[in-house]
């Protein structure tokens, strides 16, 4: 006799895994210090609205490099600023300066522009960077800065997960996003979390310590797993060394974005009016409590040259 399903059926279940795809990213040097670009990556500017990742570190702890990024302008997003070791100091436009600790979040959102600059305070330094790209509703409009020094932590399976932005397992971050998005911190120990995801999002994992399988895929620092829309359970398994990772999502942004430097818009026209904006030193980006020297951007590609 024929009824409703009670089982997930297995077959479906493996092959919506199989949509999950791992890639390798790409060393970049940012502000003296050696990074690993993980987004965006080879046919994918965006997870959600997430349009950048990096991995900054670890470093030599002996000789550390310095952080020293001198004040430099952001339009159409937010950063988030998340350290493992170290301890930085951030200042802004908008009169800002914050140090930030390991575990707590520093979110930072441009709209129509904004300057700031980071100082490393006590090296070494490792951390995480990454950028979400505004909405056309937002991207607009007004600068601000928030500082979480307290973020929850919710325990799924074998994971601990700091939520960072957004929500998981219940735990919700009160950090202000544009879109709807998931942003957290994952300490994995040995064996299998399956963590419960909004199968209205697209995911993706970037380890920072130990190796991962996600569904199907094996990856490790360096490395994004990309994870599709639909996926409501996502299995995470590590070895006996355990893993750290981030899980980043949201819903499709639904707008191309276009990036250049530190600008996240939708053409080059707009990016070019930054950039002049930014050489001339008008107030469109405001002046940074620094010390640090300002960073010239180079010139756009498009952009004849005038001498
Ligand atoms: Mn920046």
């Amino acid at each position: 006799m024929s009824g409703p399903i009670q089982q997930p059926d297995a077959e479906c279940e493996d092959e919506r895994l199989e949509g999950i795809e791992a890639r390798e990213g790409r060393r970049a040097q940012v502000g003296g210090l050696a990074v690993t670009r993980v987004l965006p990556t080879k046919g994918r500017r965006t997870v959600g609205a997430w349009c950048f990742t990096d991995l900054i570190g670890p470093q030599d702890a002996l000789n550390p490099d310095p952080l020293e990024v001198g004040p430099h302008p952001h339009i159409g997003l937010s950063t988030v600023t998340w350290l493992l070791e170290g301890e930085a100091l951030h200042s802004d436009s908008l009169g800002t300066e914050q140090l930030i600790r390991p575990g707590q979040l520093n979110l930072m959102t441009a709209g129509n522009g904004i300057a700031h600059a980071e100082l490393a305070a006590e090296p070494p330094f490792r951390g995480v960077q990454l950028w979400i790209a505004q909405p056309e509703a937002t991207r607009h409009g007004g600068s601000r800065f928030e500082h979480l020094a307290e973020l929850p932590v919710v325990t799924v399976g074998q994971a601990e997960g700091t939520v960072l932005v957004g929500s998981l397992a219940g735990a919700a971050s009160d950090a202000t996003v544009d879109t709807p998005l998931i942003g957290a911190d994952l300490r994995l120990r040995a064996g299998r979390t399956v963590l419960p995801l909004d199968p209205a999002f697209e995911h993706a994992v970037a380890p920072v310590d130990g190796k991962v399988k996600v569904g199907p895929e094996v990856v490790e620092p360096g490395w994004l797993a990309m994870v599709p829309q639909g996926i409501e359970e996502l299995p995470l398994e590590a070895t006996d060394a355990g893993a750290r990772v981030m899980l980043i999502g949201g819903e499709p942004l639904g707008e191309r974005v276009q990036m250049w430097w530190n600008f996240v818009a939708r053409d080059k026209d707009e990016i070019t009016v930054a950039w002049r904006a930014w050489q001339q030193r008008t107030d469109r980006f405001g002046t940074v409590p620094s010390q640090l020297e300002p960073i010239e951007a180079p010139r756009p590609p498009w952009v004849p040259d005038e001498n």
